[in-house]
């Protein structure tokens, strides 16, 4: 079993891990950058180590120092969160190699399902639908042509190592296959030091429904149901809910089925989320697949009870999982409302600066998951994201009512948030009645 985890993280994901820690009578050891000196929650840790200046590559992205801070407080294990390491293979690697226990999965698992097209192909051998395209890495034009000709335009050009919408472009015609292919190659190299890309059937109407899984290091892994992002912004998430709105029983037992199926080839260990895309016909194919807590658990956690962080560590530390697939039940319905400082309309430009009041609302059914505080500045640094609101009803109409209610107390000042944006969409047609598809927030902003 573990006994002191340093969490190489900041922000709401640091505190939501601390608190988990603190539960399991964990040690905890923070780190922080010189711009996340004053962050309120640092207090609660035993220990805590500055690892370096603001700009993200010489802290939270810096492998050496974070190895160095866990040797120094004597951790005996590392927890990435999300973002930052949290995906790379190497850091996990070296916290193996050091000694330290990677609290997510094996190294070799994550580099298996972190690069799209070795993912893709495990996901033929396990039975879990993929979009129609080529086999591997593209090399030549003339096999990507022959591949789009097959699969019919429009087609995406992905990058296997891709994130955060880099390194994708989507064509519609044949003269502009060479020079989408080249870009985005040239793009993905710059960005992830790998070039290869690959080409797969573009879907012009789709659903994001992901499914969250966790598994251990006995074999064993569970599906705890599927989500719905498809409220999103160039590809950023603003609003998730589960259970996914419409979804016809077989289809989700089906996506969610595979999901664990995938995961359990790769003999995984640690929470993660398979992502789908799923047509107006409810077919779903793999997208990605997310090696790692998502910052929407917490959606997961209202429906089924289950705590994937305190779990999460728990298998890291060798416990086999507590619940078999047949003990997860989904109870009632929740919304996860990202509340960032952001103006929202101009571009969703970032606000950082001090905040002079937060009133965080509460009450039945609701969870806020935030490391801010009235008096904390948020530092121009990172992610604008400052809190997680969480909403837990009965149904989908209660959820939203009392979603209303509560963003109608959450009050910050004097930064402009996303508050605002959301108690606009609670009160759209097309989000009332669950009909959102992954550009509706993009048609519905165009349109003012
Ligand atoms: P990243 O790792 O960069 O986030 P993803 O594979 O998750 O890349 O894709 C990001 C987004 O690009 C998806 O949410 C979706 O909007 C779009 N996308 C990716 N592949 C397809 C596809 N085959 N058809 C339609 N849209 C796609």
């Amino acid at each position: 079993m573990l006994k002191r985890v340093l969490i190489a993280n900041r922000g709401e994901i640091a505190l939501r891990i601390l608190r988990a820690c603190r539960e399991l009578g964990l040690e905890v050891v923070c780190v922080y950058s010189e711009a996340d000196a004053q962050a309120p929650f640092l207090k609660l840790a035993d220990r805590t180590v500055c690892i370096g200046p603001g700009t993200a590559s010489e802290s939270y992205l810096n492998i050496p120092r974070i190895i160095a801070a866990a040797e120094v407080t004597g951790a005996d294990s590392i927890h990435p969160g999300y973002g930052f390491l949290a995906e790379n293979a190497h850091f996990a690697e070296v916290c193996k190699e050091s000694n330290f226990e990677f609290i997510g999965p094996s190294h070799e698992a994550m580099a298996l399902l972190g690069d799209k097209i070795s993912c893709k192909q495990l996901a033929r051998k396990a039975k879990v639908p993929v979009f129609p395209g080529s086999d591997g890495a593209i090399e030549e034009t003339d096999e990507a042509i022959e591949v789009a000709e097959k699969i019919g335009f429009p087609v995406i050009v992905k990058a296997a190592a891709g994130g955060g919408g880099r390194g994708m472009r989507i064509v519609r015609s044949q003269n502009e296959l060479a020079k989408a292919i080249a870009q985005a190659q040239q793009e993905a190299k710059a960005a992830f030091g790998n070039g290869a890309v690959y080409v797969e059937k573009f879907l012009e109407h789709a659903r994001h429904v992901e499914v969250q899984v966790i598994g251990d290091k006995h074999g064993n892994a569970v599906h705890l149901y599927e989500r719905d992002c498809s409220t999103q912004r160039r590809h950023q998430k603003l609003i998730e809910e589960a259970p996914g709105p419409h979804i016809d029983p077989r289809k989700r037992d089906d996506v969610c089925k595979s999901a664990a199926r995938l995961v359990k080839s790769a003999k995984y260990a640690g929470a993660a989320t398979v992502e789908f895309l799923m047509d107006d016909k409810q077919h779903f194919y793999l997208l990605e697949v997310n090696t790692r807590v998502q910052v929407e658990h917490p959606v997961t956690e209202l429906i089924t009870g289950v705590d994937i962080v305190k779990t999460g560590i728990r298998v890291a530390g060798g416990e086999e999982l507590p619940f078999r697939q047949r003990d997860i039940k989904a109870n009632g319905h929740a919304m996860e409302f990202r509340i960032n400082a952001e103006d929202w309309k101009r571009s969703f430009a970032p606000c950082p600066g001090p905040i002079e009041r937060f009133d965080v609302p509460g009450g039945p059914g609701v969870r806020v998951d935030t490391h801010v505080v009235a008096g904390y500045r948020v530092p121009p640094n990172y992610d604008s994201m400052i809190a997680k609101l969480l909403i837990h009803a009965e149904d989908r109409d209660a959820c939203i009512a009392r979603a209303r209610r509560a963003l109608a107390e959450f009050q910050v000042e004097p930064l402009k948030t996303t508050i605002s944006l959301h108690r606009e969409l609670l009160d759209n047609p097309s989000f009332q009645k669950g009909g959102m598809d992954i550009h509706y927030l993009e048609r519905l902003l165009a349109n003012g």
